[in-house]
């Protein structure tokens, strides 16, 4: 089958590379659609200092294509599934408890030939039927392949459960930041954005913020100070990567309000933090990292329902046969998701 290697830095190539076989136990999943997110880019970029060559992609979407005799399941051929192709052992503390974001556990890596894969950009991909997720027919496949960054943002929703009336302010609109405008909306929340690109800030205003704040000309701290009645907000979901950043941004807390650091940091410089300031403040701040079982499935509902939109985030499709262009495109600020298809 044809998969899409990062070969050099800033290069990737179509090899052609051995057909996955489904184990009992396994469906094989014909992948239509997979997006390119920022880890796919700093692989591209060379950022992430990875080796290579290596086949990425993690935001995928696809229809199952066979099922072997051995595998037990209610699946059928021609089902529009999307899947997790994060490892988890299923018998650490964490996976045990539902929290198999944060397993600790061993498992198996996938590797077709020699190449390692994350299993997204590839024609094919077989998986335990444990980690595939039905999706609705009716909505395309570049659709559902948001339903892995959607569900990291549900997960990251969850850590705090902002609840209705409240405040939640985003750092960063990105997709990520997006997402999370969406949901807290969805949970009934006041939104304020803070974002230096003033075309996204115009597409969060579009997409339901009910504030946006420019960092670079406009001073957050008063403008927040006033919208919230000298409060603060009630959560900050920072998704700005900037650790020089990170720390200022937990001013803007009302007191008992929690902030979320998600996502990582490039460069991932130490912040100081004011013990006395928590102590006083009882504030509380917490990360979220990768989504677990239930989250995916609760996006993958979210998108099958029509209860979220994402068709303003999905700025540009290509053919896999145009997978270098993709990847340079992707790297476009101005983008949100690129997606290859299959
Ligand atoms: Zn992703
Ligand atoms: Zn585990």
């Amino acid at each position: 089958m044809k998969a899409v290697a990062v070969t050099g830095k800033g290069k990737v190539e179509i090899l052609e590379v051995k057909h996955p076989v489904p184990e009992n136990g396994q469906v094989l999943i014909k992948i239509h659609t997979c997006l390119l997110c920022t880890w796919e880019q700093r692989i591209f970029s060379g950022e992430s200092g990875m080796d290579l060559p290596f086949i990425p992609g993690h935001e995928a979407s696809g229809k199952i294509v066979s099922i072997p005799e051995g595998t037990v399941t209610s699946f059928k051929e021609g089902d529009h599934v999307v899947f997790k192709t994060l490892d988890d052992c299923g018998h650490c503390s964490f996976c045990y408890q539902g929290f198999n974001n944060l397993c600790g556990g061993k498992s198996k890596k996938r590797v077709y030939g020699d190449i390692p894969s994350s299993g997204g950009l590839a024609e094919y991909i077989s998986l335990d039927v444990g980690k595939v997720f039905p999706v609705s027919d009716q909505i395309p496949y570049s659709t559902a392949a948001f339903t892995e960054p959607l569900a990291c943002c549900i997960h990251s929703i969850r850590r705090v459960n902002p609840d209705l009336g409240e405040t939640v302010l985003i750092i960063g609109a990105g997709l990520m930041g997006m997402l999370h405008l969406k949901l807290s909306l969805l949970r009934g929340c006041r939104v304020i954005v803070i974002e230096p690109r003033a075309d996204r800030r115009k597409v969060a205003i579009k997409e339901g913020a009910h504030f946006t704040i420019d960092p670079v000309k406009e001073d957050p701290g008063s403008l927040i100070s006033d919208f919230t009645d000298g409060e603060g907000c009630e959560y900050i979901f920072f998704t700005a990567s900037k650790s020089s950043i990170a720390e200022e941004a937990v001013k803007y807390l009302k007191k008992m309000g929690t902030i979320v650091y998600y996502g990582s940091f490039h460069p991932n410089d130490p912040v100081t933090i004011d013990p006395n300031k928590i102590h006083y403040g009882e504030y509380v701040i917490t990360g979220s990292y990768s989504p677990s079982t239930v989250d995916f499935y609760t996006a993958s509902k979210l998108l099958s329902r029509g209860l979220i939109d994402v068709s303003e985030f999905l700025t540009e499709e290509w053919s896999s046969s145009d997978a270098q262009k993709a990847m340079e495109r992707a790297l476009d600020p101005e983008t949100f998701r690129v997606a290859i298809n299959f």
